[in-house]
């Protein structure tokens, strides 16, 4: 037995499916999770000895890799001087001016710890703002594991194949809409039928594999929530600093009125936020009434792992997102055509989903017409020589700056190995 499965017996009498989140279990490619002892860059190894390439990089925080030194040194130190104060610092009002200066949406800003409790204070404010309950979200989106956003939540609920939660109170699934992605029609009647507080929405949704959003269809929300007095809400908790130094809204042009953030922005540590304009933000206590607190809220480790994470990603950081992202989408797509197998690349600066079927996919349904066994047999397979994946079909690869150009060409031997077994 590898120390890896005897780890997991042990987990499995101490933790709910023997992990604390449910992908990490790899159920959906049917085999046991690998438990990790370290990470180097873009490398992990396993308490095995095992080494691999490193797509999955923590679900896209370290967009520098593991342990780069710039955060290593920011959070012992910020450790050394102590671990949290509940009282503010300079490091909080330094990682908000970053965000400022970065993200069109965000003129102020509030610090939470994970991009669940980011979209959940993010709707209450705007149901505070516009005085509705009602929500609009998209098919195959996921804002957290938040009671009313459950519904059709891709990511994790996709790859268990679990539709909605059981423990969801029926108000509050009732009151969201659910609507499919790069569907204006379904967008138009929705807002017709009904007063929405929010339409919320994840600009370059990642969590239902990457599927980009149509030419103009972001203009087209803005448009809608502007008609309909609803409050656009962006979750940039993936897109957010990756996809461009001011995320998805800056590279597509359309500013979102609250914007909700998480991941990249705590370089590995737990930090997340949400932002808006003044306006809207001076409505959260104490300098309105919107009620929302957090003992650990912009703490010393995450606020020194968050700026130093962002202080590595100036203009030329993005141009090498993009390459390595194109490289391996272009590899991947000759290795996958070269051994017969249907697939769909999609691709953009530091994202990318190998979707197995011929179509395009534009949507969630698309993207659950997926054959999710041809995708589990290729990431074990994967595993088998090395390289770490997503071990789901609705998450997406994660490109850092840590990937050199040897890593993307032992991925991609690696991947026409692969792609020549799911063939068989
Ligand atoms: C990961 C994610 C979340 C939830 O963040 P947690 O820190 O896991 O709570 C919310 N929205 C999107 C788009 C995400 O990818």
């Amino acid at each position: 037995m590898t120390r890896s499965q005897e780890l997991y017996e042990q987990a499995l009498e101490l933790l709910p499916g023997g992990v604390n989140s449910p992908v990490r279990a790899m159920k959906a490619i049917g085999r046991d999770p690998i438990f990790v002892s370290r990470g180097e860059g873009a490398e992990l190894f396993d308490v095995d000895g095992n080494s691999y390439v490193d797509w999955m990089l923590s679900w896209g925080p370290l967009i520098a890799g593991h342990a780069h030194p710039a955060v290593v040194e920011a959070v012992t130190a910020a450790a050394a001087r102590g671990t949290g104060f509940g009282a503010p610092t300079e490091a909080e009002v330094e990682i908000a001016a970053a965000i400022a200066d970065r993200v069109p949406g965000a003129e102020m800003v509030r610090m939470v710890n994970s991009g669940t409790e980011a979209s959940m204070s993010a709707i209450r404010l705007a149901r505070a703002a516009t005085g509705r309950e009602r929500l609009l979200k998209f098919a195959g989106a996921y804002h957290g594991h938040v009671d009313g956003l459950l519904a059709d939540a891709g990511s994790g609920l996709a790859t268990a194949g679990i539709p909605a939660s059981p423990g969801v109170p029926v108000a509050q699934a009732a009151a969201t809409t659910v609507v499919g992605w790069n569907d204006r029609e379904a967008v138009e009647r929705a807002v017709n039928e009904a007063e929405y507080a929010a339409i919320l929405a994840e600009p370059y949704p990642a969590n239902m594999g990457l599927v980009l959003p149509a030419e103009g269809f972001l203009a087209f929300l803005r448009e809608q929530a502007d008609r309909s007095g609803a409050l656009l809400v962006f979750d940039e908790v993936i897109s957010g600093f990756r996809v461009a130094r001011g995320g998805a809204q800056e590279r597509e042009g359309v500013t979102p009125d609250l914007t909700i953030m998480g991941k990249v922005i705590g370089g590995g540590v737990p930090a997340a936020a949400y932002a808006g304009s003044k306006e809207l933000m001076n409505m959260v206590a104490p300098a309105g009434d919107v009620y929302q607190a957090g003992t650990l809220s912009g703490n010393p480790l995450a606020t020194a792992a968050g700026l130093a994470t962002l202080r590595l990603l100036e203009a030329a950081a993005y141009d090498r997102l993009t390459a390595v992202a194109e490289a391996l989408a272009s590899g991947l797509r000759d290795a996958a055509a070269q051994a017969g197998v249907p697939v769909e690349v999609a691709c953009t600066t530091g994202l990318l989903t190998v979707f197995f079927g011929d179509g395009p996919v534009t949507s969630y349904a698309d993207a659950k017409a997926c054959n999710t066994d041809a995708h589990a047999a290729f990431c074990r397979a994967l595993l088998e020589r090395g390289v770490y994946l997503p071990p789901s079909q609705f998450e997406t690869w994660f490109p850092s700056l840590a990937h050199s150009d040897a890593h993307v060409e032992l991925t991609l031997a690696a991947a026409g190995e692969a792609f020549a077994e799911v063939a068989r």
